[in-house]
């Protein structure tokens, strides 16, 4: 019997963690990336225990273990006077899995590396760089290259980022287009032994130590952290359009921004915070940070959309990537039995069922990112009641898709409240 045939558009996080949860005995899957495939960005990704137990049961810890992750062991807060505000030791144990600090590159890697690999459950994930997809036809499951080739899947898996083209195709022009939030976001990854040579800095904080700190105040905030065993140290400055010293009607929404810039943007910051953008030898990466609304929908036909392509979310709750975890992990539990012989109408159904057991959750998710990025911004279509230490029980509090859907299905029922979502109503306020 032929193989089912799973096409992935985008070879991103959430398009490869997707092709390694699908690749299976009599599956053929293939990955389409517009890129060369050699550019992920030079920064930090930590992956929530939500995320990071999905990485474990996709055998993802041996071939990352030589790359120095790290579990992070403390969340210290600042004031941009520099005094301590909190202290709180990691208490991520109790969610089963820790928070994890990897360089994205050693992700990316490890990612193509289980995917490719020729011994792995199913044949190996064939992944074609150089191939941008303009269009999809959803219901015949057939992409189309800029290059004229058209590829014909059974399913088809969108996971071609913030600017994707698949959700133009699922949903039609303009459905949510990526907002501007007017923050940006400057990236720095630093020589923990250049950081070192600041007496300042090291006076206050042990760069090698596992340990996510935040100077927040002015509108600004500065997290920052070690990756690879400590030997890197990871920043973004998270700066409002207004303050930024840049010029902000940039071309592009990524470019290369200018030390002495993000310099100024700190200038009242002490020190040692000042040491850390000093610390740098090459120019920060800069963002406009974008997000989009939930989407009214993931699916049309045998189409689904995943990762940022179906919920980019601005970085202020660390989900986006593991967020793309849990759809790679949905689409495994709900397609498991899929193989050829599945009829069109059960493939969709099974889509169906990764949309509703996700699109409410990670819809609540990116509510709450935006909250705490901006206070005062647009929430979106909901307003969520919960404060930072229950959402963080939210967020990490996840043992997959098909025991999600089973907790919402009963909590909706023990509270009588109908509804089509599986939000659970009390932690949210629809805005009227
Ligand atoms: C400052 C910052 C910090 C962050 N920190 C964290 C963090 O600590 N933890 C976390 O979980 N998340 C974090 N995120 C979010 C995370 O980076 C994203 O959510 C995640 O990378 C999204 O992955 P993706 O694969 O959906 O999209 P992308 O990474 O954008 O990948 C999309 C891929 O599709 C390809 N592509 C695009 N268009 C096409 C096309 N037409 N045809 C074929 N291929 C195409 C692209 O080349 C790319 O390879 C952060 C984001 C920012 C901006």
């Amino acid at each position: 019997m032929a193989d089912l045939r799973i096409i992935v558009v985008g070879g991103g996080i959430a398009g490869l963690v997707a092709a390694l949860a699908l690749r299976a005995p009599r599956r053929e899957v293939i990955v389409l990336e517009a890129s060369r495939m050699n550019k992920e960005l030079g920064a930090l990704i930590s992956l929530q225990p939500n995320a990071s137990k999905i990485a474990t049961s996709l055998g993802l810890d041996s071939i990352l273990a030589s790359t120095g992750p790290m579990e992070d062991k403390a969340f210290r807060v600042y004031n941009p006077e520099g005094q301590k505000q909190m202290d709180i030791p990691s208490d991520f144990q109790k969610y089963g899995a820790q928070r994890i600090i990897y360089h994205r590159v050693d992700l990316h890697n490890a990612l193509k590396e289980a995917c490719t690999a020729p011994h792995g459950y199913g044949k190996p994930v064939q992944i074609i760089p150089s191939s941008r997809v303009l269009t999809a036809d959803c219901e015949k499951g057939i992409v189309n290259l800029e290059s004229g080739t058209t590829y014909q899947g059974d399913i088809i898996i969108g996971a071609d980022g913030i600017h994707s083209n698949l959700r133009t195709s699922v949903l039609g022009q303009g459905v949510s287009a990526p907002k501007p939030t007017g923050l940006s976001a400057y990236r720095l990854l630093l020589d923990t032994a250049d950081l070192e040579r600041s007496k300042a800095f090291t006076s206050v904080i042990n760069p090698r130590e596992a340990a996510t700190i935040m100077v927040v105040g002015h509108d600004r905030r500065i997290v920052m952290g070690p990756g690879r065993d400590g030997s890197v140290y990871g920043v973004v400055a998270i700066v409002p359009d207004e303050h930024m010293k840049e010029d902000s009607d940039m071309k592009s929404w990524t470019s290369e921004g200018d030390t002495t810039k993000l310099f100024e943007s700190f200038a009242e910051f002490p020190e040692w915070i000042k040491d850390v953008l000093r610390a740098s030898n090459t120019a920060p990466a800069l963002y406009q940070l974008r997000d989009i609304d939930p989407l009214p929908n993931w699916v049309r036909g045998r189409t689904i959309l995943i990762g940022d392509a179906a919920h980019a979310m601005l970085p202020t709750q660390g989900q986006g990537a593991s967020q793309s975890f849990e759809d790679a992990e949905a689409l495994q539990a709900f397609l498991r039995d899929v193989n050829k012989d599945t009829s069109e109408a059960e493939i969709k159904h099974c889509l169906r069922e990764v949309y509703e057991t996700r699109h409410a959750r990670a819809s609540l998710i990116q509510a709450y990112s935006r909250q705490q990025a901006k206070p005062g911004m647009d929430p979106a279509t909901m307003k969520v009641k919960l404060n930072p230490v229950e959402f963080l029980d939210y967020n990490c509090k996840y043992d997959g898709a098909k025991a999600w859907r089973q907790k919402m299905n009963k909590q909706n029922v023990v509270e009588g409240v109908v509804s089509h979502t599986t939000v659970p109503l009390k932690v949210v306020e629809p805005l009227s």
